[in-house]
């Protein structure tokens, strides 16, 4: 296959603007009701036709292939921005006080607009769906858009993701794990409260919870293969409100990371376990609740070997860069797995001579050449995944 088309100097303003404008007017999860919007008018005015509202504020558009019998392959972008006030200095900076696309979300749509551009240009073997998934950061929206049945009968699906730990150019598209699950936990310990000068007289959840605390990282450092990654980590702790009193009950919150569903399974069962048995050692109750969040996320095989197909065409071999590290963030693209191959890249977003900056912080910035690699890599992606499903 000889490497794709590139982007006009027409284009480049066209999707250059479009992130902008989102850039400039970014919306929380589930209220992307201007996004949706935006999104919808770009999407019309490459021409495409076949554009539908699914799962609230998301929208799936449909860019036909040149057979209707080959099986249709997605490419996604997700659309939310979060409740972070922005200091990036950027003259196209949020106007919303309080909400920023600081997870860069507002170039993952624009990926998935300049995808559909390209692949309306020179179609794919079969039809290619563009999903603009709402809600990412609540881990809620591509549940939503597969309940919606939107996706039925897609056979493959690439997404990608901004990361300024690589230039502008590399893309990690490789199989296996790429992103972790992300359960969080609850855990009340109730004793007997009591003044804090007559500590037997209590059943006391505060040595409790400091114990347990405690006993919770031997998970990972006395249970967990040391050779696999894992995550226990207590974010909030809530309890007492005097000096002198020994409260009744304490609170823990935190979360739990696993890059496969053998490690998460141990390290949710042996949260429960260890917090039961930390409480009756202190003559208190435990009561564990465990919300499952995103599954971890694995790239098929087949669909890895698409997406580095894609990065080859496009930028050639050296583009193709390992992850190094694992990364324990959760990415709830994860859910359309469970029902289909895909790969989710991690696509270079850092200016030549730029440093790195993290995700969700009020400066994060990604390079705008971003918006070209990422869009040429996932609309090639569908080419080869759908050129292999037509056999
Ligand atoms: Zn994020
Ligand atoms: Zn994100």
């Amino acid at each position: 296959m000889s490497a794709p088309e590139g982007f006009t100097d027409a284009d480049r303003a066209l999707l250059t603007e479009l992130r902008r404008d989102l850039h400039r007017h970014p919306e929380l999860s589930w209220k992307e009701t201007r996004t949706q919007e935006r999104l919808e008018r770009a999407l019309r005015d490459i021409g495409a036709s076949d554009i539908r509202r699914v799962a609230n504020t998301g929208l799936v558009a449909r860019i036909p292939g040149r057979s209707a019998r080959v099986p249709v392959v997605a490419v996604r972008g997700d659309i939310d921005a979060l409740p972070i006030a922005e200091h990036t200095g950027l003259d196209f900076a949020s106007q919303n006080p309080g909400v920023m696309h600081a997870c860069g979300h507002d170039v993952h749509a624009t990926w998935a607009v300049g995808a559909a551009l390209l692949l309306a240009r020179h179609p794919a073997a079969g039809a290619v769906m563009i999903v603009l998934q709402p809600a990412e950061e609540v881990g809620e929206g591509a549940t939503a858009i597969l309940e919606s049945g939107a996706l039925d009968g897609v056979r493959a699906i690439f997404g990608g993701h901004v990361d300024r730990r690589f230039a502008v150019g590399e893309v990690v598209a490789q199989a296996g794990p790429l992103a972790a699950s992300a359960d969080t936990f609850t855990i009340t310990l109730t004793g007997i409260g009591a003044h804090g000068a007559r500590p037997h007289h209590s059943a006391d959840p505060i040595v409790g919870a400091a114990e347990l605390i405690l006993a919770l990282q031997t998970i990972v450092s006395r249970r967990l293969d040391p050779a696999l990654p894992g995550v226990i980590t207590v974010g909030a702790v809530h309890g007492g409100h005097a000096p002198n009193v020994i409260p009744e009950s304490v609170e823990l919150a935190g979360t739990i990371r696993a890059t496969t569903a053998a490690v998460r399974s141990l390290l949710t069962s042996e949260t429960t376990r260890v917090a039961h048995a930390v409480a009756a050692t202190h003559r208190l109750t435990a009561q564990v609740t465990i919300a499952d969040g995103t599954p971890p996320l694995e790239n098929t095989a087949d669909a890895a070997g698409w997406a580095a197909a894609a990065v080859r065409d496009v930028f050639g071999e050296a583009a193709l860069v390992p992850l190094g590290t694992t990364n324990m963030g959760g990415e709830d693209f994860a859910y359309y797995l469970s029902r289909m191959s895909g790969c989710f890249m991690r696509i270079g977003a850092r200016e030549p001579g730029g440093e790195h900056r993290d995700v969700h912080t009020p400066s994060f910035a990604p390079s705008e050449e971003a918006l070209f690699a990422g869009a040429s890599v996932l609309a090639q992606s569908a080419r080869i995944a759908s050129r292999a499903f037509a056999g």
